[in-house]
């Protein structure tokens, strides 16, 4: 299942180029109150209500339209797949190629030596950084270096708290193409990786049970037409599986929660007017443009 969001509060689900809006099936589904547990309300839901979609999903693709709104993907704007992530956590440093272009590029390295994952461990993105396909990324620092890097996202499914990577896959819920957007400095990643607009994901989630192998997933990224990024999830140094292993040891993964699994070579610059295309194989294309300079 592909399953996007869109017009705000509609939720729908991909088929070819068409998205059936099942929004009216969610209606009946308990809504959390105040204080409000620390997850996305629709992906939490999607553990109860999975054999529900899963049915009214064999009947969309059985006779299509027959009792869903069908509007044309290309005639509406998909936002962030997941609304309310309880976190964004991002990987570093997680494919030897990207450590290896870190360390010989002054202006990511600024005189450290840039080790493994596991020398730096995991940052977060700020919730507030998170846009969809409708969003622009905006450039909080217009004179100092900001780049791209393209990545698979993981949408959790389950909370997952101190799991082994052989029980890992258990927890996830799907996955989409990520943009973990990053001003260049010596601050912590922290803070130079959650501007507002930073944390981009979609174009929808696509559910685990389609993706047979996360850790073989070619993925890429073109501004403006030139391919930057291109290399397949292979190269992970730690896969999806020790990832979420290695995360869950430290924070509890809650359903919605996105882990950002780090960004293959060929980071570089964007700047205001660049037109980002990313594709990771089977998740789609993920299209967002960098704001026009407001001065
Ligand atoms: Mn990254």
């Amino acid at each position: 299942m592909r399953l996007c969001r869109f017009n705000d509060k509609h939720v729908g689900v991909v088929i070819d180029d068409h998205v059936y809006d099942i929004t009216e099936l969610l209606t009946d589904i308990p809504r959390p109150s105040w204080p409000y547990p620390p997850q996305d309300w629709l992906i939490a839901s999607m553990l109860t209500e999975h054999a529900r979609l899963a049915a009214t999903l064999a009947e969309l693709h059985n006779a299509p339209g027959s009792r869903f709104p069908r509007i044309k993907l290309a005639d509406l704007t998909l936002q962030a797949p997941v609304a309310n992530p309880g976190k964004i956590i991002g990987a570093p440093v997680n494919y030897r190629a990207h450590i290896d272009e870190a360390n010989a590029d002054e202006q990511i390295s600024y005189s450290r030596a840039i080790g493994t994952l596991e020398d730096h461990g995991l940052f977060l993105k700020a919730n507030t950084a998170l846009i969809g396909p409708d969003g622009e990324i905006e450039l909080p620092f217009p004179d100092r270096r900001t780049d791209h890097e393209v990545e698979l996202g993981v949408i959790i499914g389950q909370p997952a708290r101190r799991v082994t990577r052989d029980e890992a896959m258990q927890h996830v819920f799907g996955y989409c193409v990520a943009l973990d957007i990053t001003v260049r400095g010596k601050e912590f990643p922290g803070f130079r990786k959650s501007p507002d607009t930073f944390a981009v994901i979609g174009p929808w989630v696509t559910t685990a049970d389609e993706i047979a192998n996360p850790n073989a997933l070619d993925l890429a990224l073109s501004v403006n037409g030139e391919m930057r990024q291109q290399s397949n999830t292979q190269h992970l140094i730690l896969n999806v599986e020790r990832l979420i292993e290695y995360a869950s040891a430290m924070y509890t993964l809650m359903p919605g929660d996105v882990i950002m699994t780090g960004t293959p070579a060929g980071v570089g610059p964007i700047e205001p007017g660049d037109l980002l295309e990313a594709t990771v194989d089977g998740l789609g294309q993920l299209v967002v443009s960098v704001a026009q300079s407001r001065d």
